[in-house]
């Protein structure tokens, strides 16, 4: 190579080094927030319990593309679990793969929240964050949001993952964080800190497709695992 290519090719090789020193640092700020949150810690002091709603026979709502919530539920919840282990934080799923909860030789829904809510609430220290879409008879209603439960924290976690949801993906969602209504078993059987997130609509195929998609599941699942440190910090529970 002549005095002239290297020349040419010094910006591109500033920029490749910068890029590279980047990547670095931000992978030990990383790994430093990772070892602090992990060491702040202790196990025991809580347990974040992720239900991604449905499951098995029961695919939830579906989409006119032919789309299960119960799928979306659990990619959504896989991504959270995912982040949470590599944020140190203890964490226990009501189902990991396509399934219901418990085992049944007739599948029955109500067992089904039943045997979830007696996991909750056998964990000890448990939070819970169960995940869903929403439904609605026309197509136009989007946006998520965010219902918790009577019990004490969940509308202070409730309002920061909803507040976050908003800011972060959708700020034209003009919906706001609510009690969840009684009929939503799993909220109104828990004692812990409990919500139930509805993250988008399957009634509405622009939001489906985004949804299905990795990246904004992935984005959720941020959102999600951002503000539950945020409500850990607020209740000095960290
Ligand atoms: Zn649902």
């Amino acid at each position: 190579m002549n005095q002239k290519q290297w020349k040419d090719r010094l910006p591109k090789l500033a920029f490749l080094l910068m890029l590279i020193s980047c990547v670095v640092l931000s992978l030990i700020f990383l790994l430093r927030s990772t070892e602090r949150l992990g060491s702040n810690a202790p196990a025991g002091l809580y347990t974040l319990v992720i239900d991604p709603g449905h499951g098995g026979f029961d695919g939830g709502a579906i989409s006119d593309d032919g789309s299960k919530e119960s799928d979306i539920n659990l990619a959504i919840a896989l991504k959270l679990r995912c982040l949470s282990e590599l944020l140190g934080q203890p964490i226990l799923m009501t189902r990991s793969d396509d399934s219901a909860s418990g085992e049944y030789s007739q599948y029955s829904e109500h067992e089904d929240l039943v045997r979830r809510t007696e996991i909750v609430n056998e964990t000890p220290a448990a939070i819970l964050i169960s995940i869903h879409q929403n439904d609605f008879p026309t197509s136009q209603p989007s946006g998520a949001q965010v219902l918790y439960a009577a019990s004490e924290g969940s509308a202070e976690l409730g309002r920061r993952c909803h507040q976050n949801l908003i800011a972060l993906l959708d700020p034209q969602n003009r919906r706001v964080a609510e009690p969840a209504p009684k009929a939503l078993y799993i909220t109104s059987h828990v004692s812990c800190p409990a919500i139930l997130v509805e993250c988008g609509f399957m009634s509405n195929n622009f939001e489906v497709q985004k949804l299905c998609g990795g990246s904004y599941q992935c984005s959720i699942a941020l959102v999600l695992a951002g503000s539950l440190l945020q409500y850990l910090n607020e209740s000095e529970i960290l």
